[in-house]
C-alpha cells in the first residue's frame, strides 16, 4: 500500500510564480495592478476573446455574468450536474434557475431538453461544460439565437478545451461570455480567482466596471505615478478584483497549461487502458471528433448493480488505501435549498439522479507522476474486481 496519502488534485506552482508572489509584496503594489493586466492580455491572446476581465473567483465573474444579461423576475436555464455557484450567481441576480437534465454519456447538459423549458421570461442559457468535454455548442447557440438569448459558458472545467477548432472562451459575440476558475483544484490556479472572457464590448465594460464597486478607474489608474485621482460611478457594483499577488502566480501558469493539460490527457489515457474491460466502470466517452478535452476531473460512472458496495464505500475503501477521491456532483435539486427554489423534486431529473448516486473523481493533475496513477489503476482493480 501507498505510504504517502495521494490527494484526487493538487495544484504545481513554479518557483519563478513564488518569487513573483514575493516580488509583489515586497514592491508594496499588492492588489490589482500592472501584473493583473499583464495575465488578462496573456488570457485574452490564449482564449482569442478581445476583453478578458480578470476577478476573484468564478462565482464572482458568474454573479457578474448573469447581472449583465439578466434582470429581476427571469428565468436562466442551466444543467444540475454542476458546482452551486452556477445557480448563486442567478440567484443573486434575481432571475430562477431552471434546470434541464443531463446527457447520460456526456453528462452535459441534454440540448434536446432545453426548448420545452423555454418560456417567455427566459433570459439566458449557462452550459456547464463538464469535466472540461465542450457543450454541444452549435445547438445551444442556435436555440439562443431563435429565442434571443444570452449564453454564459460556465468554464470552470474548461481551460484548454476547443470546440469545432476555437478554444472555448474565444468570444462568440453579442450577449456571449465565458467564466473560467483558478481555484486551486482546477486547470491553472491563482489560490482563488477567475476570469471572464467576451467579445461584447458594452458587456465587458460593465462588468469591468462593477468588479471595481462601479468605479470608472481601478485603483492603478488613480493612484499609480501618471494616474489621476478622479473618478465617477455610473453603474453600482460590487468588490470582485483579483490581486497581483493572485495574477503573479496566474500569468505564469499560463506558460504551463498547454503541459499541464498534456498530462492530464496521458493520465486519463492511461486509466481508460487499464479500466476498458472492467464492468464495474463505465468510462467517459472519447471526446468528440473536432474538439479538445480539458480533462479537469476523470469521472467514470460506477455500475452498482456489478459491485455490493455503494459510491461512498468505494471513496472510503479508496481512502483505506491512501488514494483520495472526491465525487462531482449531486445533482443541485437534490440540495434543500435549491429544491425549493427551483420546485424539483426527486424523480424529476431522472438521468442526473443516477449519475449523482454513481459518478466519483479518481486523482488526476500534472504532478501525477506513473507510480501514482499505477497505485490508483491497482487499488481501484482490487476493489471492483
Ligand atoms: C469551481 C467551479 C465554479 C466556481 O469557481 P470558484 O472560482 O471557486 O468560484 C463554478 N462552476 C463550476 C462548474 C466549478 O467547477
Amino acid at each position: 500500500m501507498r505510504k504517502e496519502f495521494l490527494p484526487f488534485s493538487k495544484p504545481d506552482v513554479s518557483e519563478n510564480a513564488i518569487q513573483d508572489v514575493c516580488d509583489s509584496i515586497r514592491s508594496g503594489w499588492l492588489a490589482m495592478g500592472p501584473k493583473t493586466v499583464d495575465f488578462e492580455n496573456k488570457f485574452a491572446t490564449y482564449t482569442g476573446a478581445k476583453y478578458a476581465i480578470s476577478v476573484n473567483s468564478a462565482t464572482a465573474g458568474l454573479h457578474l455574468a448573469a447581472m449583465a444579461t439578466v434582470q429581476i423576475g427571469d428565468e436562466v436555464i442551466t444543467t444540475p450536474m454542476t458546482f452551486a455557484s452556477t445557480v448563486n450567481a442567478i440567484i443573486y441576480a434575481g432571475a430562477k434557475p431552471v434546470l434541464v437534465d443531463i446527457d447520460p454519456h456526456t453528462f452535459n447538459i441534454d440540448v434536446n431538453k432545453i426548448e420545452a423549458k423555454i418560456t417567455p421570461r427566459t433570459r439566458a442559457i449557462i452550459p456547464v461544460h463538464f469535466a472540461g468535454r465542450p457543450c454541444d455548442m452549435d445547438k445551444i447557440e442556435a436555440i439562443a439565437k431563435k429565442h434571443n438569448l444570452a449564453i454564459i459558458e460556465d468554464s470552470a472545467h474548461a481551460l484548454g478545451a476547443s470546440y469545432h477548432g476555437k478554444r472555448v472562451g474565444f468570444g462568440r459575440g453579442e450577449k456571449r461570455i465565458a467564466v473560467f476558475s483558478f481555484h486551486p483544484t482546477k486547470n491553472i490556479t491563482t489560490g482563488e480567482g477567475g476570469m471572464v472572457t467576451t467579445s461584447d464590448e458594452k458587456i465587458a465594460e460593465q462588468i469591468s466596471v462593477q468588479r471595481q464597486n462601479g468605479m470608472s478607474k481601478g485603483a492603478w489608474n488613480r493612484f499609480a505615478a501618471k494616474g489621476n485621482a478622479n473618478y465617477d460611478i455610473a453603474i453600482p457594483g460590487l468588490k470582485y478584483q483579483m490581486m497581483d499577488i493572485q495574477a503573479a502566480i496566474g500569468r505564469d501558469q499560463m506558460n504551463y497549461l498547454e503541459a499541464f493539460n498534456a498530462r492530464r490527457t496521458e493520465i486519463v489515457n492511461a486509466y481508460n487502458n487499464a479500466f476498458a474491460d472492467l464492468a464495474a466502470m463505465t468510462l467517459p466517452p472519447p471526446i468528440e471528433e473536432g474538439n479538445i478535452h480539458a480533462w479537469h476531473i476523470y469521472t467514470p460512472l460506477l455500475n452498482l448493480k456489478e459491485l455490493d458496495f455503494t459510491r461512498n464505500e468505494f471513496m472510503a475503501k479508496m481512502k483505506e488505501r491512501n488514494i483520495g477521491t472526491a465525487y462531482h456532483y449531486q445533482a443541485l435539486h437534490l440540495f434543500s435549498a435549491y429544491k425549493e427554489i427551483t420546485g424539483l423534486n426527486k424523480g424529476d431529473l431522472p438521468v442526473a439522479e443516477d449519475v449523482s448516486e454513481r459518478i466519483v473523481s479518481l486523482p488526476l493533475f500534472p504532478k501525477m507522476t506513473d507510480n501514482d496513477v499505477q497505485d490508483v489503476i491497482e487499488a481501484v482493480l482490487a476493489i471492483c474486481r
